[in-house]
């Protein structure tokens, strides 16, 4: 196999000979045009174009299904270059700003195929993790999904299949080229990584310079609570994560976001609400309370409505500085993100299913 050229940032592209203005055009195809192919760049010439495509290969993934609408959620299903399978999600949010009502779009990214941290409620994790995803394949999720949406993609989140921390040597180059205003030229501070919590990579992406936003996974008041759905909670237990997330708002003065998914008698007791409220405050955090999505084949639910809202009164007794409870429309666990299914990466059933 060929090797993919967004691999490598386009700054270090190992084009020996090619001259600096030969380059700048293929940069340009690739991620101005988001072109892929080399029959496609007529302006290079046709010999180069040869010569580059017997080592270099351009297109990172083959879109072999999308679900949904451009107006609606719309999920993209890739197929990799070995056959693994993918998604991104694209989530149209429509902003009212004096009276002007803006559409802006979100990408929802998977940085893994599968995921090693094997959190009980989550069909991501279910099978174990297959692989890292390249540089190229985070990267190209976005010039692909761009392409086919034909507009600007605003806000990434990386709560696609994966944990984003557990892949940073191809994540942090990949975050490099979707920032630059020669890659994809999407501002640090409209993407968001979301952790399981690892506490420990962490505080390595304290270092890293551009300004991020950062989500954590906490899902869980105390470590027993915690324990009982996410096992990574035993390596990382809470005062660790925590403390991991004070070094980060110290290096990088910014606030963070607490996820609080809503599991049925497992973490929707208002004791837990009460200890949720005493962290974000603690770490001067934004709280989301997202009730939880039915996964087929496992039994974790949801709560009642009346729980879910006593569950959020009580966290905002406990004054954090914000709490948002997100309801989606539907209960619809195929257009959620954050949850790029087992029954949608195998290829079979999701032909099935759709
Ligand atoms: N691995 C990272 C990012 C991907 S998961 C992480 O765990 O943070 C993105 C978010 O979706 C996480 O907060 C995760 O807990 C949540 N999630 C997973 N399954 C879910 C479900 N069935 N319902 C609601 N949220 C879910
Ligand atoms: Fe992996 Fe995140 Fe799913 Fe946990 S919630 S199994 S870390 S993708």
């Amino acid at each position: 196999m060929s090797t993919l050229l967004i691999d490598q940032t386009f700054e270090d592209w190992p084009l020996d000979g090619v001259p600096k203005y030969r380059r700048e055009q293929l940069r340009r195809w690739v991620f101005e045009q988001g072109c892929f192919t080399w029959e496609e760049m007529t302006n290079l010439p046709k010999s180069l174009r040869e010569e580059l495509s017997k080592k270099w290969s351009l297109l990172p993934m083959e879109l072999i299904r999308s679900q949904g609408s451009a107006d609606t959620t719309q999920k993209f299903l890739w197929k990799l270059r070995d056959g693994q399978l993918i998604e991104s999600v694209l989530i149209p949010a429509t902003e009212g700003t004096q009276g002007v009502r803006a559409s802006r779009l979100t990408l929802c990214v998977s940085t893994q195929v599968g995921c090693a941290i094997g959190c009980k409620f989550c069909a991501s994790g279910l099978d174990g993790l297959k692989r890292n995803l390249s540089t190229g394949e985070i990267v190209g999720q976005v010039l692909l999904a761009r392409k086919q949406a034909r507009k600007r993609i605003d806000n990434l989140v990386f709560m696609g299949m994966g944990e984003p921390l557990a892949n940073l040597p191809a994540l942090l180059p990949a975050l490099d080229q979707i920032i630059s205003p020669d890659g994809l030229g999407i501002g640090a501070r409209h993407l968001t990584l979301s952790t399981s919590g690892l506490a420990t990579k962490i505080v390595e992406l304290a270092k890293y310079p551009a300004q991020i936003r950062l989500a954590i996974s906490l899902h869980g008041g105390d470590d027993e609570t915690r324990q009982k759905i996410m096992p990574i909670n035993q390596k990382f237990p809470m005062n660790q994560l925590l403390a991991a997330c004070e070094q980060f708002i110290q290096e990088r003065k910014k606030m963070i976001t607490l996820e609080y998914i809503l599991i049925e008698g497992i973490n929707d007791d208002l004791k837990q609400a009460e200890l949720l409220a005493s962290h974000a405050r603690r770490l001067n955090a934004k709280i989301n309370l997202i009730p939880y999505n039915k996964v087929e084949g496992l039994h974790w639910r949801r709560p009642r409505l009346e729980q879910i809202k006593a569950f959020h009164r009580k966290v905002e007794i406990g004054n954090p500085p914000r709490v948002t409870l997100r309801m989606e429309k539907g209960h619809d666990i195929d257009a959620a993100c954050g949850q790029l299914r087992l029954r949608e990466i195998s290829e079979s059933k999701f032909c099935q299913s759709s």
